[in-house]
């Protein structure tokens, strides 16, 4: 036998590169969720910050994970930016028919959004700073008071023209009822869900919060982002200025992962529960 390919143990036959790795990744996962439940349980005041990771074990896909909404379809990419949506009525009609069967409809909270109202009722969470635009937080039971929607939300509709915002249902009853692309009521100027698209400022009083919320914490706890989309992503190096530590739990890397004081990669549905 060729030295150094296969080595044995006494009683439990071979052991194979690939199951080293895996005792080592074992490991090394152990490490770090010690590691990461130490910051949790010294932590008084943990901001949560979450995206479409968290809500993927509910069915509702990410955009850039490897199941994600534009790693299957990149030029998906284009309904989700303002200046397509104002001026190309095609893409309105895309949107609308999306919204309507949109996952979140009938997705429930998993795991992770209940472990985060765990940590609420532990008194420890002083705020949920989301990118999601589902409203999973809310169903699981958080606070609504403690949920900072940075990204709007789609069960409200809002008018570009006059600001003029209604329930999300009843819009979709007119595109259900026939109408491809309606108008505001009020005004008939272009209706859009209340979220944030590309190209589109966030809400100026929402974003503050979401800044105050960042820089009183002493725990950032990262779950479900690839943090690449800004100001969002931002809020966790400016958690970090302020001093606070950094936790991430997401499945692939993250522009943040080399200021955290631990990264989880395992399925939140899993790590969130496990850091309670
Ligand atoms: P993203 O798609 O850029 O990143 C999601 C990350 O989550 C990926 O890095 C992926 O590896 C990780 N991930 C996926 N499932 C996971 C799991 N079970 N356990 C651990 N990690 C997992 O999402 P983002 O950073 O939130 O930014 C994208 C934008 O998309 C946001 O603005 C958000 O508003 C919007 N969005 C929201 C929803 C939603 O509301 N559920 C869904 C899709 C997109």
């Amino acid at each position: 036998m060729r030295a150094g390919a296969r080595c044995f143990t006494h009683d439990r036959g071979r052991v194979t590169a690939a199951k080293v790795r895996g005792m080592m990744k074992a490991m090394h996962t152990t490490a770090e969720l010690t590691r990461a439940r130490d910051l949790v349980a010294g932590a008084t005041r943990i901001v949560a910050m979450t995206g479409a990771g968290i809500s993927t074990e509910s069915g509702i896909p990410d955009f850039r994970g490897p199941n994600g909404v534009w790693t299957n379809n990149p030029a998906a990419q284009r309904m989700f930016t303002l200046q397509s949506y104002v001026s190309d009525p095609e893409v309105r009609v895309q949107s609308w028919q999306l919204r309507s069967r949109h996952a979140a409809w009938s997705a429930e909270p998993n795991p992770a959004h209940h472990a985060l109202v765990e940590l609420e009722r532990d008194g420890r969470l002083a705020a949920i700073i989301t990118q999601n635009i589902d409203r999973l937080h809310q169903r699981a039971g958080s606070d609504p008071g403690l949920v900072i929607e940075l990204h709007g939300t789609m069960f409200e509709t809002v008018c570009l023209s006059c600001a003029d915002r209604r329930e999300m249902r009843e819009t979709l009853d007119r595109v259900e009822a026939g109408e491809a692309d309606p108008a505001c009521l009020d005004c008939g100027g272009i209706l859009k869900s209340a979220t944030i698209s590309f190209g589109q400022a966030l809400n100026a009083d929402v974003l503050q919060r979401g800044r105050d919320a960042a820089r009183s914490c002493d725990l950032m706890l990262v779950a479900g982002s690839s943090l690449t989309v800004h100001p969002a992503a931002g809020l966790v190096g400016q958690a970090a200025d302020a001093g606070a530590d950094v936790l991430v739990c997401n499945a692939s890397a993250t522009p943040y992962d080399d200021l955290a004081a631990a990264v989880l990669r395992e399925p939140l549905s899993e790590m969130l529960p496990a850091l309670l």
